[in-house]
């Protein structure tokens, strides 16, 4: 056989990411490369920290994209954070917050685990009771938008919670930014991480990243070097904020920024809190349907994420075969359960571009026709 050019069929993504992106984004993307140092290229970068800065409702000047995906951006946070023996809290209440561990464990820190039942949000008071039993903590990190689960947690409290005891606060909202409310100034946050390719809807392979003036301070003081050479903020810092003239890091992915760029566009113009207004509004009528047809929900009403919906698998269902068939026949792409929760529940993404009547009508007239 003759290898030709890959054409990918007509996908409807509503797994929990990647989103669909939109004929504007994909056109961006389709813009003549140009250098990376070249000066129309760093005011387009520029104009991406002011946009990122909007999107995390943010003044913090350490603002930016990493060049790699989400689990970059999570390495990033640990990698210039922890020090060798620096406790660290991580609450686990799904897949992501094991990725942390093993985090935490890899640039020398200790990590110590505030477990929660998988589908639940994340309880404070098992964090209180942590903290007073590791005084000598430096850390609290969690996801604020669990999308193997489903699950929200409240960043607000449990940052809250962290500088009481002295701590910084790290958090994973990958699927959380722009989905749900969030106010990265206004809730102390001090370092927090996220993804392109979910409720931004921009393709894959960046991660929104920023972080606080103590969080920079830490990072200013480390006793050691910070044990990744790609992921040195110290480094990274005089690429993307070098006043006069920005020094090489790497070669920046150049068109993946563009469309980046153009998704913040669209979310600016969109508001970013109508931008929340609509995944929730979204969510309530699938949701409808779902009841409707007797399906249930893992996580209680009130702790739901309007842009990951964690349905039970109706009983009888094969779980491979629906999906299979979904795509296959309905060119619809749902999300299988991770771990404990694998061939038991479903996830519905709603994110970004897929937040619409008309895939919600499509999604609940396929799942209609494969159960
Ligand atoms: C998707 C996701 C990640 C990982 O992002 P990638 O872009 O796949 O590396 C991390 N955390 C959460 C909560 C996610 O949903």
């Amino acid at each position: 056989m003759k290898e030709q050019s890959f054409i990918p069929p007509s996908r409807m993504l509503m797994g929990p990411g990647p989103s669909d992106v939109s004929a504007r984004v994909l056109e961006a993307m389709a813009r003549p490369t140009i250098g990376h140092l070249d000066p129309q290229f760093i005011s387009m970068m520029d104009e991406i920290k002011k946009l990122l800065q909007y999107t995390f409702i943010t003044s913090n000047e350490l603002t930016f994209a990493v060049s790699a995906p989400g689990m970059a951006g999570m390495e990033c946070c640990f990698a210039n954070l922890v020090e060798e023996n620096d406790k660290v809290i991580i609450c686990k209440n799904g897949f992501f917050g094991e990725r942390m561990k093993e985090n935490v464990e890899r640039f020398g820190g200790i990590p110590v685990m505030v477990n929660d039942d998988w589908g639940k949000k994340i309880d404070l008071n098992k964090v209180e009771e942590c903290l007073k039993e590791n005084p000598d903590t430096k850390i609290v990190a969690f996801v604020h938008a669990e999308t193997s689960t489903g699950a929200l947690s409240d960043p607000k409290s449990l940052t809250e919670l962290a500088h009481n005891y002295n701590c910084l606060s790290i958090v994973d909202t990958v699927t959380g930014l722009a989905g749900v409310p969030l106010k990265v100034d206004e809730w102390n946050i001090d370092a927090i991480y996220s993804g392109t390719q979910k409720c931004l809807s921009a393709s894959p392979g960046l991660s929104p990243i920023s972080f606080s003036e103590a969080a920079k301070e830490k990072i200013m003081s480390r006793k050691s070097k910070v044990k990744s050479w790609f992921l040195d903020l110290n480094l990274i810092m005089s690429y993307w904020e070098g006043e006069g003239g920005r020094s090489y890091h790497h070669t920046a992915p150049i068109n993946a920024l563009y469309g980046l760029h153009e998704a913040l566009l669209i979310l600016k113009e969109i508001g970013i809190e109508n931008s929340w207004k609509k995944h929730m509004d979204n969510h309530l009528l699938l949701r409808n349907g779902l009841e409707e047809l007797g399906i249930e929900y893992l996580v209680k009403e009130e702790d739901r994420l309007p842009q990951l919906n964690s349905i039970f698998i109706p009983d009888g269902v094969d779980d491979l075969a629906a999906r299979k068939r979904l795509l296959n026949d309905f060119n619809l792409e749902i999300g299988a359960g991770l771990g404990v929760l694998a061939g038991k529940i479903w996830r519905i993404g709603l994110m970004g571009q897929s937040s619409n009547k008309k895939n919600i009508e499509h999604c609940l007239d396929s799942i209609k026709q494969v159960i």
